[in-house]
């Protein structure tokens, strides 16, 4: 299965897409925690790319593509993966449709976690308090709703042309939201 999650910052990408690793058996490839990883490495990309997360922008699109196309030539890939983060603009939806045709391997499904932006807010400022993220102060938070609503929404109507979307109601219980989306992926 290769499979994109899309959502707005908050929308439980990464808390599903954990989930989601278990029962579909493929790994789990969030380009914020791929980031967060060389940020705290120190590596010269890392350096590159802290300053623009802590303030809620993208990360450049080419630093973005050249890290994907490595973890997505790792062996642990071939068999699938779930894509959390990426793409988040129609740069990166056109590049990663040309990598995927590169190595053969074309998306089988895309989901939409759909959250509303109030709840998006709550459940942010509820993460800062919880995890300190640098990127979860409330300037931040707005910065990055503003960069989903601008850059990332269009994407949605990228894969819906495509007839691959799938939305799922993200609202509910950590259960109710994966029974969902595994409705959607037909399991
Ligand atoms: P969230 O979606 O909850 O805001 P992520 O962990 O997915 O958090 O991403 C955190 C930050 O990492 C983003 O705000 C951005 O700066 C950077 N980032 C992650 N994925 C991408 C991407 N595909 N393109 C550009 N920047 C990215």
């Amino acid at each position: 299965m290769r499979l994109v999650l899309l959502g707005p910052p908050g929308s439980g990408k990464g808390t599903q897409a954990a989930r989601l690793k278990e029962k579909l058996q493929v790994p789990h490839i969030s380009t914020g925690d791929l980031l967060r990883a060389e940020v705290a490495a120190g590596s010269p990309l890392g350096l590159q790319a802290k300053e623009v997360m802590a303030r809620g922008d993208l990360v450049s699109d080419e630093i973005l593509l050249g890290m994907l196309e490595s973890r997505l030539g790792r062996e642990d890939c071939a068999k699938g993966f779930i894509l959390d983060g990426y793409p988040r603009n129609l740069a990166q939806a056109d590049a990663l449709d040309g990598l995927l045709a590169k190595i053969g391997q074309p998306l089988d499904a895309v989901v939409q976690l759909d959250v509303p932006t109030d709840l998006l807010v709550e459940r942010l400022a509820g993460r800062a308090k919880a995890e300190g993220r640098a990127d979860d102060n409330p300037e931040s938070v707005r910065k990055r709703l503003q960069v989903y609503d601008d850059s990332t929404a269009p994407v949605i109507g990228f894969y819906e042309k495509r007839g691959v979307l799938a939305h799922v109601d993200g609202v509910g219980s950590l259960d109710e939201v994966l029974a969902r989306i595994l409705a959607a992926l037909g399991h």
